[in-house]
């Protein structure tokens, strides 16, 4: 009998809920158009304001400013590219420069290719006098900083970020896609002008997202898709109406921060094992506040290529911190904003649980750990160098 797979990869995608997925089937099957005023039309209405309640209580929000998206990837283009108006009590013009963390997500980047560049510290961490520099030289600027990042699950301190942000007559948007379940989320709190989730991240469907602004007199400066005045005007088209619906049942779980100690046991197990295993392991981040759910980890003399090999042959999903492209490893921008070392760059696995995550699927992947140590040590060993530096000469 084959062993089923360990699923270890949530920071990409987390798999569907129960919750989601019985939701998304009644969506499917109403007949209405949300904006129809029909008996049928306001059914269908009814589930995607059902889902925007629950969008906004996952983070202290008002349903009023939730904005419904495809995905963060989507909220992050229109933010970036429309602007925002009556941020902050003042009219900010889509021409506003922006400033990014060096770790965002690529989309960011992507969107804004101008951003001017924010250095992170050696643990992942924003320099906030780097942050008061630019805005210095800026003036107020939209500025772009992730609650947590997606590869080291590294925080940011968001509400220190946010006061030096308004005080100089800025807005902050706050890319939150990791956050859901595995922290709790006050928008209110925070002090963000405008905060970014997509469902798949926390048990919902793909395609499905949301823009949530902090107050109901802060929206886009214009539309991010113009159309038939969806969503409040900032995004027409009819509503993805199974994935909003999938998204609702989603937050409403993720709301619930139950799996919360189980991902903080489950990833304490992981990291000191990998410690006992290869005491020089070196783990991004871990001395700063970081996600409970993610280690972001290499060894010494161990490759992220043939250690991808070796997780996905043994079964278990896991990702790398490099991304190769026509054939060639390209570092992980994470890891060379905090100035890792080459050889951790080189040998970046990211591992990130979810609440069915198990025991024994965290004992297959240190199994995994084990023999890749047990194999560099042969390989290092003084007799075998000395053989390969024979056959190579
Ligand atoms: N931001 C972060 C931190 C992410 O991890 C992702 C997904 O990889 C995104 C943004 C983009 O989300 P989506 O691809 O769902 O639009």
């Amino acid at each position: 009998m084959t062993e089923a797979r360990a699923y270890l990869d949530w920071n990409a995608t987390a798999p569907l809920h129960p919750a989601a997925r019985e939701a998304v089937l009644r969506a499917l099957d109403t007949v209405g158009n949300p904006s129809s005023i029909h008996a049928e039309g306001r059914a269908t209405r009814a589930l995607v304001e059902e889902a925007r309640a629950a969008v906004a209580a996952l983070v202290g929000g008002e349903a009023e400013n939730v904005v419904f998206t495809s995905g963060a990837t989507e909220g992050i283009n229109a933010v970036l590219k429309q602007g925002l108006s009556g941020c902050c009590g003042k009219e900010l013009a889509s021409a506003m420069p922006v400033l990014a963390s060096a770790t965002e997500h690529p989309a960011v980047f992507a969107a804004a290719p101008h951003a001017g560049l924010l250095p992170v510290d050696a643990e992942g961490q924003l320099v906030l006098p780097e942050l008061q520099r630019h805005l210095a030289q800026t003036g107020p600027a939209l500025v772009a900083v992730q609650l947590a990042n997606n590869e080291s699950g590294i925080l940011q301190p968001i509400a220190e970020i946010a006061a030096i942000v308004h005080a100089a007559g800025g807005a902050l948007m706050v890319d939150a896609v990791q956050a859901p379940g595995r922290l709790p989320i006050d928008i209110a709190a925070l002090g963000v002008d405008v905060l970014l989730l997509s469902a798949h991240k926390f048990g919902g469907p793909k395609g499905a997202g949301a823009m949530i602004f902090a107050d109901s007199r802060t929206r886009l400066a214009s539309a991010g898709l113009a159309g038939g005045g969806q969503e409040r005007g900032q995004r027409g088209g009819t509503e993805n109406v199974p994935g909003i619906a999938g998204m609702g049942a989603a937050a409403r779980v993720a709301a619930s921060l139950e799996a919360v100690q189980s991902l903080i046991h489950l990833r304490g197990e992981f990291e000191s094992h990998l410690k006992r295993l290869a005491p020089d392991a070196w783990i991004a981040g871990e001395a700063a506040p970081r996600l409970p759910n993610t280690s972001f980890f290499a060894i010494p003399g161990i490759g992220s290529d043939k250690a991808m090999i070796a997780f996905d042959l043994a079964g278990v999903a896991v990702s790398s911190g490099s991304a190769c492209s026509s054939g060639k490893v390209k570092a992980s921008r994470v890891l060379d904003a905090m100035g890792a070392p080459d050889w951790a760059q080189a040998g970046a696995i990211r591992l990130s649980i979810g609440p069915t995550t198990t025991e024994a699927e965290i004992g297959r992947a240190l199994a995994v750990v084990g023999r890749l140590v047990a194999r560099r040590s042969v390989s290092n060993h003084p007799a075998e160098k000395s053989a390969a530096n024979s056959s190579a000469a």
